[in-house]
């Protein structure tokens, strides 16, 4: 299915994971997707595998706590592939520890990927959405955003981003622009994969533990996200904003 109106897309952290399935989602509603990572060699897989199925892609390589990179990319988004009106902050870091043992750059890394990461991508791409009078912005919360143990800089960033969520639904709507949050409960991604690993629990009985938690009787897939995604960009969720969706099998995180 088409969208009636193709748009440029910038999915952040779309190399693999929810970012990456977010990215093929975008490109078969028939969007243009730049597929923003660390490592631009990263997304070959990404921009492959939406060239195969006939999108359109390209892959850029950036940090997005880094504001020149930032600027960078996203000037380069707009000259090769036009205005980047839907922007998905989705890139992410987990450095999950007790609060006795986190460090500093434990804190630093969380903060500056998802907030400082958010608000710089968000504010790069600002202008493109205000002069189009169109855009959409959505931001990777989590279910930890209510509290996790051994999260505390993962959780208050988490809850960080809900709040400028809200605050860029009040500033932009006016421009046509709605930002809304999703927050994914357990997804099966190399970064939940990562903390089986820390807990030094196999992954597939780690699945089937949090399986057993969750209402649907399964964990979530990257695709069950990208689905919500591309419903907040569409053309017709133009008077939802503001607003952040839990997608975790169930009514509670
Ligand atoms: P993932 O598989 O770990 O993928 C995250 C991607 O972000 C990686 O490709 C990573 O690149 C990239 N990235 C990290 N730091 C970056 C930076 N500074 N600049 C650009 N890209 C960067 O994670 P995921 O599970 O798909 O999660 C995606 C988002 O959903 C995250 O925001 C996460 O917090 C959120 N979320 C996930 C779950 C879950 O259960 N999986 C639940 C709730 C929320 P490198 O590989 O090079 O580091």
């Amino acid at each position: 299915m088409s969208e009636a109106t193709p748009r440029v897309a910038i999915v952040t952290g779309a190399a693999r994971g929810i970012g990456a399935a977010t990215a093929q989602r975008l490109a078969a509603d028939g969007h243009a997707v730049a597929v923003l990572d660390l490592d631009e060699a990263n997304t070959k897989e990404t921009v492959q595998a939406i060239e195969a199925a006939g999108g359109t892609a390209l892959g850029v390589g950036a940090d997005v706590s880094d504001a020149e990179q930032v600027q960078a990319a996203v000037d380069r988004v707009a000259a090769e592939l036009g205005p980047p009106v839907v922007l998905i902050n989705n890139a992410g870091v987990t450095r999950d520890n007790m609060l006795f043992k986190m460090t500093e750059v434990d804190w630093d890394v969380v903060m500056n990927v998802h907030l400082r990461g958010a608000f710089l991508m968000a504010r790069a791409c600002q202008k493109y959405m205000v002069d189009a009078t169109f855009g959409r912005i959505v931001n990777l919360s989590s279910v930890s955003a209510l509290g996790n143990r051994g999260q505390a800089n993962y959780s208050t960033a988490k809850a960080g981003l809900q709040g400028f969520t809200k605050t860029l639904a009040i500033e932009l709507g006016k421009f046509g622009v709605t930002a809304n949050a999703i927050a994914p409960g357990f997804i099966q991604t190399e970064m939940t994969k990562a903390t089986a690993e820390r807990l030094g629990i196999a992954f597939d009985d780690f699945i089937k533990g949090a399986a057993s938690q969750i209402p649907v009787a399964r964990v979530g897939q990257p695709e069950d996200i990208a689905h919500l995604v591309s419903f907040f960009v569409s053309e017709g969720a133009g008077f939802v904003s503001g607003q952040v969706v839990y997608a975790a099998g169930g009514p509670r995180a």
